[in-house]
């Protein structure tokens, strides 16, 4: 008897997981490739001692995120702040607190504006005004018809027309912002800035809490992701790095990888879009939504690891807006250290949008670190540096520019069996971060669970593009 082919879901990040654990849970037989030997993607740690490519953070608006956590079993390994709590730090070392404050609670985080002692009373109220308008004109966006140069112009022309000066940019506006898009205002449009500060502000008063993995990133999904695919009887193959889509006429027959090719009838492409190109037939490469894979923009970000032969005093999390450093987190903190016993302390600082820094060499930007540091954390000063990483991810997010934002497709294609997922496809609005990740694969997994199995059954001698058989 013929056993069910199962999906094919191609590539293990996010994406790719929440793709299977949905499609699994539907009782739907699925493999997950991925060429790595982790699955996690892109949420990932290196070396020894492990670092991650650059700290993950989430938000407690991330719902789909922190459902897939917990059905991880993660909760254990997660950090998700109590109270919304994010220190920012200025050049004097004066520590402004964006977040809730028990009676404001009531009415979410944004009403924490009020006591954030960075911008002044004109400023605050200003602000406050800005954030109103801006929730206002993004309802009206949801009219249909009445969101056109709100999702074609960019949040900086925006901010300059609500009055918006530097301080509020580079104290509230820019300090939200950039490192949820990974971008500046002037790259992204107004009505992606719209939406994360939506969800993260106005959501409520959990919504702009901050979580984090206490682990190194791969240690953290590899192992959980593993063993809950298998428990509902799931195949992952890892180092498995699919080279070719096989189609028969027009539909999907199986994906070719270097150990022989898998028959499948329905695809889950889970990968990011600059992949995307060399693993498609030429002729279906040219044409829509798979075209403007590769037009889609990307940003970079840059990690630096910096580890101190004592504790210099950092905590968790600070942003650090008038520095190059950006945003710093206490990975030995984080890590479940007991505050400050630790002999040694490791900082992570993440850049984000990071292009510019991408033509520097490590030292330079370790050395540039180093100097930045005492300004927000004295002593820093007097601690010796005893070991100092970088890592550069080139292609670490895509930009969500109004450009880009139009390319972003959905996950079911017309291309019968083929669907995609990946944090760069359409998520309704969300960045491509994690919680983008998981939207994704979950949209993906339910256009594949609503549309009935190709009745072609192909034998393996139309695999491979054999006789009778022409790709797309
Ligand atoms: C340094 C850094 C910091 C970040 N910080 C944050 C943050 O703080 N918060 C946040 O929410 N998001 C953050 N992000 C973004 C987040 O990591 C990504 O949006 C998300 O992980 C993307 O998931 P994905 O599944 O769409 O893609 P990916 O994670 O890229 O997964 C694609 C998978 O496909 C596999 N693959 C590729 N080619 C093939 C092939 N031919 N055959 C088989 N498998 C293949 C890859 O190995 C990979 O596992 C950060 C990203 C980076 C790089």
């Amino acid at each position: 008897m013929r056993t069910a082919r199962p999906v094919v879901v191609v590539g293990g990040g996010l994406a790719g997981i929440a793709a299977a654990l949905t499609l699994g849970r539907a009782g739907v037989p699925t493999l997950l490739l991925d060429s790595r030997q982790v699955l996690g993607g892109r949420v990932r740690s290196f070396g020894d001692p492990e670092r991650d490519n650059g700290q993950h953070v989430f938000l407690g608006c991330c719902e789909r995120l922190i459902r897939l956590l917990d059905t991880l079993g993660l909760g254990a390994e997660t950090t998700l702040q109590e109270r919304a709590r994010v220190p920012v730090v200025d050049i004097h070392g004066r520590i402004g607190l964006l977040g809730s404050r028990g009676p404001l609670d009531a009415v979410g985080p944004l009403a924490a504006l009020a006591s954030y002692r960075h911008l002044n009373a004109w400023e605050r109220a200003s602000a406050l005004w800005a954030a109103a308008r801006l929730d206002g004109e993004a309802r009206a966006a949801e009219t249909e018809g009445r969101g056109g140069a709100f999702r074609t112009g960019l949040f900086s022309d925006w901010l300059r027309e609500h009055r918006q000066g530097p301080r509020a940019r580079r104290y509230f506006w820019d300090l939200l912002t950039t490192p949820t898009l990974n971008a500046a205002p002037e790259r992204v449009s107004t009505a992606a800035a719209a939406f994360v500060l939506r969800k993260a502000l106005f959501g409520g008063p959990d919504t702009l809490r901050v979580g984090w993995a206490r682990s190194a990133l791969s240690a953290w999904i590899h192992g959980a992701a593993l063993r809950s695919l298998s428990s509902l009887g799931l195949e992952v193959r890892l180092r498995h790095k699919v080279h070719r889509i096989v189609f028969g006429g027009e539909h999907v027959i199986g994906v070719e990888c270097p150990q022989g090719t898998i028959e499948t009838g329905r695809i889950v492409l889970a990968l990011p879009p600059h992949r995307l190109r060399s693993i498609l037939p030429d002729r279906l490469a040219k044409r829509p939504p798979f075209s403007s894979a590769g037009r889609i923009e990307s940003s970079a970000i840059v990690g630096v690891h910096l580890r101190f032969d004592r504790p210099i005093g950092a905590p968790e999390i600070l942003a650090t807006p008038d520095s190059p450093l950006e945003w710093i987190f206490n990975t030995t903190r984080i890590r479940g250290a007991e505050a400050e016993t630790e002999a040694e302390q490791e900082l992570s600082i993440v850049l984000s949008d990071a292009g510019r820094w991408l033509p520097l060499t490590a030292d330079r930007i370790i050395a540039c670190m180093r100097e930045a540091l005492p300004l927000v954390l004295p002593e820093a000063g007097s601690a010796r540096l005893v070991d100092a990483k970088v890592h550069r991810e080139p292609h670490a997010t895509i930009v969500p520019s109004p450009r880009t934002e139009k390319l972003r497709p959905p996950q079911a294609t017309e291309i019968p069996g083929l669907t995609l997922a990946g944090a760069w496809t359409d998520t309704g609005g969300w960045p491509s971060t994690m919680e983008g990740a998981v939207v994704s694969g979950e949209r993906a997994a339910r256009a594949i669970i609503q549309d009935p199995p190709p009745n072609a059954c192909p034998s393996r001698a139309n695999l491979g593009l054999s006789r009778g058989t022409a790709p797309i």
